[in-house]
């Protein structure tokens, strides 16, 4: 795929119908190797705030809603959670759909604490609408890991997702980036939006734009942001690859 030739004077031309949708970690901030750990750029805080005021701007994330806002720390910005399932408005809302899924989440969350000891260096992240399991600092475990995941998921009736070494367990509903991309475009009358990420759940926003394109009347430019660890099926399906979060926030300076 391609972007549109003139796809920056066409966003600064119709800031308003333009959307720029933003995936945080490894995109506008650096891999943290906790999931505590990471910051949002310095110089994404230097040119969000301007961005922000002229276009639609939203990061969504695979974090607690309440978490990305307070880590990018901005107003004036839409934030995502937890994929989509999540969003911030005065107080963090879950999609009524994933409610009764709570339960069952909750009941992973026990059985993943109790079989933690038997997986070293492997640490749980509950994020109440998902459990993940982050096995960064002991890649030789991925596999117990994932068997581990799997076989939960299967019994509860639950979705898993894998990212960049974690593995999450997620409700049972068709609810994701790209789904919450194609809401908010309709919501927001967009006639194009770039998004950017660098992870396999960012396959689904590009999957997203692509949606909307084919239902006509707009453009979507997918922009992998590219490092060592960057999935294959990423890179594979982007208009545009840039290098690092430096080289997304060289090519966001232009708009
Ligand atoms: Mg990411």
């Amino acid at each position: 795929m391609s972007p549109p030739r003139d796809w920056i004077s066409e966003f600064k031309a119709d800031p308003r119908r333009s959307g720029i949708f933003l995936d945080f970690d490894g995109t506008i901030s650096d891999i943290a190797p906790a999931p505590g750990g990471a910051g949002l750029h310095p110089r994404a805080a230097e040119l969000l705030p301007g961005l922000a005021r002229r276009y639609p701007l939203c990061v969504m994330s695979g974090r607690r809603a309440a978490d990305v806002a307070s880590l990018a720390g901005l107003a004036h910005i839409h934030y995502v959670g937890v994929h989509g399932m999540e969003w911030m408005e005065e107080e963090p809302r879950i999609d009524p759909e994933v409610l009764p899924h709570l339960p069952t989440i909750e009941r992973a969350r026990e059985e993943l604490g109790a079989a933690l000891p038997g997986l070293p260096g492997v640490t749980l992240e509950d994020k109440l609408i998902t459990v993940s399991l982050h096995f960064r600092e002991v890649p030789g475990e991925e596999d117990e890991a994932l068997r581990l995941a799997e076989g939960l998921a299967m019994r509860l009736g639950l979705k898993v997702r894998r990212g960049r070494m974690t593995v999450e367990l997620r409700p049972p509903v068709d609810i994701d980036k790209g789904t919450v991309l194609i809401r908010l475009a309709a919501a927001w009358r967009l006639r194009r939006a770039l998004y950017a990420g660098d992870d396999l759940t960012d396959v689904d926003a590009f999957r997203g734009l692509r949606y909307m394109m084919k239902e006509g009347g707009f453009e979507g430019v997918a922009v992998a942001v590219l490092s060592p660890e960057v999935p294959i099926e990423l890179e594979a399906v982007a208009d545009l690859t840039v290098d690092g979060p430096d080289g997304l926030l060289d090519l966001l300076s232009r708009l």
